[in-house]
């Protein structure tokens, strides 16, 4: 039997949390810039949900968009402006930048302003994270996946966590993060030699390596928790995860599961949510 461990719960008591600090007639509302370049579909998708969700919960959310010809010089000239006003607690950058400005994304880790960076990519926020320091933004996604475990009642203190996916997005900032908790950690990656055997003998598998269903019944025993931080769109526009939780079911192993849509992607803008709010206060301080 399968046991689905959903975001939408956990979601739902983050989401709480935030809308009782928020308190618009004492002057409480937290605002959040959305940087935007170009009109990448998986963007303005993004975009139009984050805001959406903020919004309801009574988050100022402001989009900045450029268009993607903007000059660097010109990029940076309004990234700084936004940096700088006062009146936003919170910037969310939609990264990758286009190709002109990819070698600006360092430009941008270093100088957003580490208050500001919601979504943890300053170098400040992120060796907070490695220090263990809880008061550091650590990225949305890295921080979801303990909040989707945690709220669902699993104790990481000693368990086996592998984790498929060393990027600096997830990844790395996840190991830290799980570290923390102290787990013990693998990480794993495209040169790692018998995934499926590494996989198998873990407490906790989590996959964040955006490769459609990577891990199948061979991967996997009964008993385990499968956290699934992937998102890929199919030819047929669905959306699959990382984890063959199908063909898994089919082949009778019993585990606890994380869906995908339903799962990490819901508590990621919950925790961006808290994240933004968390600035407000800090702000007022
Ligand atoms: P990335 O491409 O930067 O990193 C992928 C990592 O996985 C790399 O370290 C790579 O070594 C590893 N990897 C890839 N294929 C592998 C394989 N076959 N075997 C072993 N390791 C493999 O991707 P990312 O930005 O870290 O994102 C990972 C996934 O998470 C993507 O599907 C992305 O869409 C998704 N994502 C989800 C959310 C969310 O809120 N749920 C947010 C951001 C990203």
């Amino acid at each position: 039997m399968m046991e689905l461990l959903k975001g939408k719960p956990v979601s739902d008591m983050i989401r709480e949390a935030v809308m009782a600090q928020i308190k618009p007639e004492e002057g409480i509302v937290p605002r959040l810039a959305i940087v935007r370049v170009g009109e990448k579909p998986e963007d303005l998708a993004y975009e139009k949900s984050a805001a959406k969700k903020l919004t309801e919960l009574g988050i100022d959310v402001v989009g900045c968009a450029m268009t993607d010809d903007i000059t660097p010089e010109d990029f940076m000239k309004t990234f700084s402006e936004i940096n700088g006003d006062k009146s936003i607690d919170g910037i969310l950058v939609m990264r990758p930048l286009p190709g002109h400005l990819k070698e600006y994304e360092e430009w941008l880790a270093l100088h957003i302003d580490p208050d500001k960076d919601v979504d943890g990519i300053s170098p400040i926020n992120l060796a907070g994270v490695m220090r263990g320091n809880p008061e550091a933004f650590a990225p949305c996604t890295a921080q979801a996946v303990i909040e989707i475990l945690k709220g669902h009642g699993i104790q990481l203190q000693g368990k086996n966590v592998v984790l498929i996916g060393r990027s600096m997005v997830i990844g790395r900032p996840l190991s830290m993060l799980l570290l923390k908790e102290n787990a013990t950690v693998t990480i794993c990656h495209t040169k790692t030699v018998d995934l499926p055997k590494i996989c198998k003998a873990a407490d906790i598998v989590i996959a964040a390596a955006g490769h459609a269903k990577l891990v199948t019944p061979e991967y996997v025993r009964d008993g385990q928790i499968l956290v699934d931080v992937g998102i890929n769109v199919g030819e047929d526009g669905n959306l699959t995860g990382d984890i063959d939780l199908c063909e898994i079911e089919k082949a009778g192993i019993n585990v606890s599961a994380t869906p995908v849509p339903g799962g990490i992607g819901i508590v990621t803008t919950s925790v961006l949510a808290k994240n933004v709010c968390l600035s407000k206060t800090r702000h007022m301080m």
